[in-house]
């Protein structure tokens, strides 16, 4: 089945109880039992809930896994994967990653005795000289948040499956429409659902998918005992949102290649960071591994003084100046002082991002309203 079609179909069936077509937000916490251990498989909400079952089985679905899991955040579900770890154990994460998977890593697990090194996967062999017997994950993130590098998702899954290690893909910026790092050979897939997945800037959320039983029951377990599920509202929300993933997408990706283009021929920008321009690196990667190149863009002013920067950050009226992503409107944000604030400076430079770096998650409005107000903050 194409995915166009299981991203309105995955996870419905009528409810048993009315036909209800829509999956009913079951707004309970636990279930009447008609003898002790007799139950319908629903036992208390922590564990069980139908809406929350509908949820993760279209994330599975989307995402071409096997088991699908929903968490009351990304980083909850990030949180989820580390706890799979044990002190001693070591993990390859990215150097260019989402601020808060960053902050999670090194100053929540460290202490816990999890070593991390943070490492450019731009190039997959990097990570080779990093691994040993108490390797047990790669975190990878592409495009990376905020400067949009591409990892060569096959060839890092080459390597990890060498040394028997897991491989988890932060797949939030391309979303299932663009990317789907399983059929690449990750082993999990987790997104941010709070961002393109629900769409509408509405919901925290976030999922894992995964083909492995065995694993799927170990994170079930930790779901479950560390019970940072989401609600059934915020479900039935995300539900709702992913039936028009697809069409988001189609008017993200050319909305974004139109301002991508825009950007790159003014006068008053140095570079722009958008990894559908052919010339920018690890291109045939992105082609060979995402179906569209999105709606994020990043990119530097000539003038690099904080004050120009703020201008445009505080001009616009479209973009509204805020973090988070993936939504249908437009945001700007300010990656060094919003969204990467977390990141230590020398860290953050060390690594290309810059304070002058300006971030849009473009929406789905009228590409020539955006480029108007992008045009009349930049003359301000
Ligand atoms: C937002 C985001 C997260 C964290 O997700 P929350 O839902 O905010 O907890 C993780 N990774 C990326 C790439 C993100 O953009």
């Amino acid at each position: 089945m194409k995915l166009e079609t299981k991203i309105i179909h995955a996870g419905m069936t009528p409810d048993p109880s009315t036909g209800a077509v829509m999956i009913p937000i079951y707004q309970t916490s636990t279930y009447v039992q008609e003898a002790p251990g007799k139950n319908k498989g629903y036992e208390y909400a922590r564990s069980q809930n139908p809406t929350r079952f509908a949820l993760e089985e279209a994330y599975a679905q989307i995402e071409n896994g096997k088991y699908g899991l929903a968490f009351s955040s990304g980083v909850a579900a990030t949180d989820t994967v580390i706890k799979l770890l044990q002190p001693g154990d070591e993990v390859i994460a990215a150097n260019d990653m989402y601020g808060g998977t960053y902050r999670l890593f090194s100053k929540v697990y460290e202490k816990f005795g999890i070593k991390f090194h943070y490492v450019n996967m731009q190039d997959a062999n990097n990570i080779k000289p990093f691994i040993n017997s108490n390797t047990k994950l790669i975190w990878a993130e592409t495009p990376t948040n905020p400067l949009m590098n591409i990892v060569d998702i096959a060839a890092v899954a080459d390597i990890s499956k060498q040394h028997n290690v897991l491989l988890c893909v932060d797949n939030t910026f391309a979303s299932p429409y663009l990317q789907n790092p399983l059929n690449d050979g990750a082993d999990i897939v987790m997104h941010s659902a709070t961002k393109y997945l629900g769409g509408h800037s509405d919901v925290i959320q976030g999922c894992l998918v995964m083909n492995d039983t065995e694993l799927r029951n170990k994170l079930y377990f930790i779901q479950k005992s560390c019970g940072a599920v989401p609600g059934p509202q915020d479900c039935f929300l995300v539900l709702r949102g992913i039936k028009t993933l697809h069409l988001r997408m189609q008017r993200h990706c050319e909305n974004g290649e139109k301002i991508a283009c825009w950007l790159r021929n003014h006068d008053k920008v140095k570079k722009v960071y958008w990894p559908g321009f052919e010339d920018s690196p690890n291109y045939s990667i992105a082609k060979r591994q995402m179906r569209g190149f999105g709606g994020m863009i990043s990119f530097e002013l000539k003038d690099e003084s904080i004050e120009a920067c703020n201008k445009v950050l505080s001009s616009t009226h479209l973009f509204s100046l805020a973090e988070s992503l993936g939504g249908v409107e437009s945001l700007i944000n300010h990656p060094a002082s919003m969204t990467h604030a977390s990141i230590p400076r020398e860290e953050r430079i060390k690594n290309g991002l810059s304070d002058g770096l300006i971030r849009l998650s473009v929406g789905v409005e009228d590409a020539d309203d955006l480029i108007e107000d992008l045009a009349n903050a930049m003359n301000k």
